[in-house]
């Protein structure tokens, strides 16, 4: 079988570290390896609009973002399809038949639908759009016969729906669908980075993000503004390191050459939270350490995407052609999936003829 990568993001905003540590640089990583057949990375401006309709100049703008943050981080479009979910209206047919297989108290009990609903105020109002956007997702992933899926841990849910859909698809009409695998991070803290506001999750929605595309000066301001240990006030005070954001990002950014190179009283990161674990350690010495190490990171991405912003038309161009490139494989499965389903009434001369003689029989 072919090994085969979908993942995607939603045009909501520009895009962060979290969504840089959760899947993007093992998406570039992955797409470099060559290990991979086909590699399709969709930018879901279909769904962002599930929560986000009216706003659509905000999903607009920011499709070309994330095409941008794409590039600047590694994605190739000779090595990687990069396409626009809404030009591949073959996803819309699929969603509308996987939607007959799954029941509104399974999407109910969806737990990031649910977070996602609450945090959006949703309680009284959801749009059935938005509740039902783990189908749309699972149409997503199987047009392209997926069998990897490399997102954050909040994507478990939506990788579990798509299996179960696939399983009851195939039980129904035949052997069709490629049940897929979710690739989380390996690294612990990179499974759902926290933002600097040290709330649960780094997100676009909650302006608590450090940006890829965020300048010098903004890195270093949100770092040295982040959420520590609150009861660590005086230096000589032991610190605690866990659900402490910065060690939380040191975790996920941070490797011994790093202390070689900036902080080289301390041999590794075990030993600088031994440190502030003990007291006589300042949160500012230990953030001035990670804004080295980020910058390190993200200088290189900040490059390049100052570069690929003079090639506008030359990144609409290639969205162009990811979206061509995409709609043919779409269609492809969605013919596979009218074809099991007997929805093909035109193609199937046996059909015209069957019930011709039924009615001939008649007579
Ligand atoms: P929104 O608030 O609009 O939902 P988001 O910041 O949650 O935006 P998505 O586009 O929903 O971003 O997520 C895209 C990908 O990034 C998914 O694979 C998701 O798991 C991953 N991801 C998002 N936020 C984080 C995070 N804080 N840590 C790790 N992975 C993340
Ligand atoms: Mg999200």
């Amino acid at each position: 079988m072919e090994k085969i990568i979908l993942t995607g993001d939603r045009p909501t905003g520009r895009l962060h570290i979290g969504h840089y540590v959760g899947s993007l640089k093992r998406r570039v990583e992955l797409q470099n390896s060559g290990e991979f057949d086909k590699i399709y990375i969709m930018i879901a401006d279909a769904q962002a609009l599930t929560d986000n309709a009216d706003n659509p100049e905000k999903v607009r703008q920011n499709v070309l973002e994330v095409a941008l943050d794409y590039m600047a981080c590694g994605l190739d479009p000779k090595k990687s399809t990069i396409f626009i979910q809404s030009q591949v209206p073959e996803l819309c047919e699929l969603t509308t038949f996987y939607l007959n297989l799954v029941t509104v108290s399974r999407l109910q009990r969806n737990p990031t639908v649910k977070s996602e609903i609450k945090m959006r105020d949703f309680e009284a109002s959801i749009p059935a759009g938005f509740l039902t956007y783990p189908v749309s997702q699972a149409a997503d992933i199987t047009a392209f016969k997926a069998t990897v899926v490399p997102a954050g841990e909040d994507q478990m849910p939506m990788v579990e729906q798509t299996r179960e859909i696939v399983n009851r698809f195939n039980g129904i009409y035949g052997e069709t669908l490629v049940e897929p695998q979710i690739l989380l991070p390996e690294n612990e803290a990179c499974l759902r980075l926290p933002g600097t506001d040290g709330k649960a999750k780094m997100s676009k929605s909650l302006n608590n993000c450090i940006y890829l595309s965020d300048s010098e000066e903004e890195v270093r301001k949100k770092v040295m503004g982040m959420y520590t240990d609150p009861d660590h006030i005086k230096v000589s005070d032991p610190g605690k390191v866990e659900g402490n954001t910065v060690f939380t990002y040191l975790d996920a950014f941070s490797r011994p050459e790093h202390f070689e190179k900036y902080l080289p009283d301390y041999k590794d990161l075990d030993e600088l939270k031994a440190h502030y674990m003990r007291g006589g350690l300042g949160d500012v010495k230990v953030k001035k350490f990670l804004n080295a190490v980020m910058q390190e990171e993200l200088a290189p991405i900040r490059e390049r995407r100052k570069e690929l912003e003079q090639q506008i038309p030359e990144i609409y161009q290639m969205l162009r052609e990811g979206c061509v490139a995409a709609r043919a494989v779409a269609a492809e499965t969605l013919k596979e999936v009218k074809d099991a389903m007997k929805i093909n009434y035109f193609d199937d001369t046996a059909l015209i003829e069957e019930q011709q003689a039924k009615y001939s029989e008649v007579q």
